[in-house]
């Protein structure tokens, strides 16, 4: 069977571009490594709960917002029911040393009025950073589809300026910048190297309207799957791509690690785009284009611990906790300090039964060196001293969590610690990062084109990180495939 398109991987990038490859009449396959289908949204289950992985809470969801947009594009959202988060408080950023606290409201008037309450003397910085990170949101063509054209460069001054730079040319309250830079953690690039325009797109859409998923992740990738199959794209899935092969600077086909072969025309590739090259014919990439993409940095990575209490705190219902030590802004991502010394995310998962056991999340930044003894063996083979390394770390977070949150009670039980090793495995990420390519000041990361025809890459390495960054990744490059214009104004007519 020759299909016009391959896509490989799952994940919201690779589902998104073969929905729409697939809407316009493609005959698409996708093939997955996990076998399972969106194995990073999916989630898990320990002891009868469920706990989300990759997706928690987006921004930009409310109707007719640009998430909302693609997602009634895609012809899926009646099979999604948002869940509007706390208004008033959808993050709370706490500062254990002095008992801060900061309850971060939707929209950038109130976002406003609490920065201007909580640090008096420091409006105009608080201004200007507002009035940068909305202008920035909003001058993407692919964030604000209010915009007439795709063609406003896509790259602003802003995308040369690190956050922290930005931040100190602004203020001297290192609480301040703390406050506003906190929300790296969920593009996972310290702000001294992370530009300005991946901070606005990622916290300027949480600004905007904050939504979690009923069922969670889970419910995400259903949905997404549900479409898919509606559309008749034949899946691959526990398939392993091994090689993509082309011929005259042409794209043919792509081998599985089994010996089968999936021939198509064109061929989406959602994978870290690191592993791409070592997937080509060594002569399908200038040497310079090689080193440029070995050189690219990837993310942070995490250790999750994924725990049980007997009733969410209110302090997580519809809301999340950081839990923020003092640090320079640049040692938020170091994996050198203790464990207690690292910011953590704290999030409820989506749970069925109100009565039962509620899941929550505890992520805080980690790293593969970390665990560097155990890298070479497989997850099912790895030995006592690491499960007994998890158990440690695991006693010492419940214990530095349960005296700082005095709202997460005491029982709390962590059932799982997942590490850079899980998540390398997870999902095939280099180094186990959580979202891909640092999205780095003046650095081009890859564009949707290759130099060999018919192959496209796509994925959050490109546009950005996130559910919002994988979607616009996708509609990006289907976009270079499709016709950019027409794709536009097609979508804009869900607006
Ligand atoms: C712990 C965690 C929490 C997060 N929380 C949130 C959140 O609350 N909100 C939010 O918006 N975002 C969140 N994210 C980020 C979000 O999940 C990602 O940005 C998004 O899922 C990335 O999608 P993607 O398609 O680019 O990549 P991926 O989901 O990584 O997809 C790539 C796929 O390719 C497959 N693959 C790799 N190699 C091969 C191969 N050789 N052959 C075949 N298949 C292959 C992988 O198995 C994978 O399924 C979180 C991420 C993590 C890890």
């Amino acid at each position: 069977m020759k299909y016009d398109f391959v896509v490989i991987g799952s994940g919201v990038s690779g589902l998104v571009s073969a929905i729409i490859l697939s809407m316009k009449g493609n005959r698409v396959a996708i093939v997955e490594k996990a076998g399972q289908l969106a194995p990073v949204l999916k989630g898990f289950k320990r002891c009868g709960i469920y706990f989300d992985t990759g997706f928690h809470y987006t921004g930009s969801f409310a109707r007719g917002e640009v998430l909302d947009t693609y997602f009634r594009y895609l012809g899926i959202e009646n099979n999604l029911e948002k869940v509007v988060y706390d208004q008033d408080n959808f993050d709370t950023l706490y500062f254990p040393s002095d008992g801060f606290s900061l309850e971060f409201p939707s929209g950038y008037k109130q976002i406003r009025q609490r920065l201007h309450e909580k640090f008096p003397g420091e409006e105009s910085a608080i201004d200007y950073y507002l009035r940068i990170v909305e202008q920035e949101f909003n001058s993407s063509p692919y964030l604000n589809l209010k915009m007439d054209s795709d063609e406003t460069g896509f790259f602003s001054k802003y995308h040369d300026i690190s956050l922290k730079s930005f931040l100190s040319g602004l203020t001297g309250n290192s609480r301040l910048a703390a406050v506003l830079s906190m929300h790296f953690l969920l593009y996972g690039t310290e702000p001294g190297l992370s530009s300005v325009s991946i901070h606005a797109q990622v916290a300027g859409s949480l600004y905007e309207s904050v939504h979690g998923i009923k069922g969670g992740g889970r419910a995400l990738a259903e949905a997404l799957i549900r479409r898919l199959k509606e559309l008749g794209v034949d899946v691959f899935s526990g398939r392993d791509v091994s090689r993509i092969v082309s011929s005259d600077g042409r794209f043919t086909r792509v081998l599985l690690d089994e010996g089968e072969v999936v021939e198509a025309k064109g061929c989406v590739s959602s994978i870290n785009p690191v592993l791409l090259m070592s997937m080509v014919d060594e002569s399908a990439f200038r040497p310079a284009t090689r080193r440029r993409f070995n050189a690219f940095e990837h993310t942070s990575s995490a250790f999750m611990f994924s725990a049980a209490v007997d009733h969410l705190p209110p302090i997580l219902t519809r809301k999340n906790f950081f839990l923020c030590p003092d640090l320079e802004l640049d040692d938020y991502c170091s994996s050198e300090r203790h464990i207690e010394n690292r910011p953590f995310f704290i999030a409820a998962c989506a749970q069925k039964n109100p009565d039962s056991k509620q899941g929550l999340i505890m992520l805080c930044p980690g790293s593969m060196s970390e665990v560097f003894a155990w890298q070479d063996r497989v997850p099912k083979n790895r030995p006592g001293e690491y499960l007994e390394f998890k158990q440690r770390l695991s006693q010492r977070v419940k214990e530095h969590i349960t005296a700082h949150v005095p709202e997460i009670p005491d029982s709390l039980e962590i059932l799982d610690c997942a590490t850079p090793l899980t998540f390398r495995d997870y999902s095939n990420a280099p180094l186990g990062c959580l979202y891909g390519i640092k999205q780095k000041t003046g650095q081009i990361n890859p564009s949707p084109l290759t130099k060999i025809k018919g192959l496209f890459v796509t994925g959050q390495s490109l546009a950005g990180p996130g559910i919002l960054g994988a979607v616009v990744s996708a509609f990006l490059t289907c976009g270079f495939i499709l016709g950019r214009e027409n794709l536009r104004q097609e979508i804009r007519q869900c607006l």
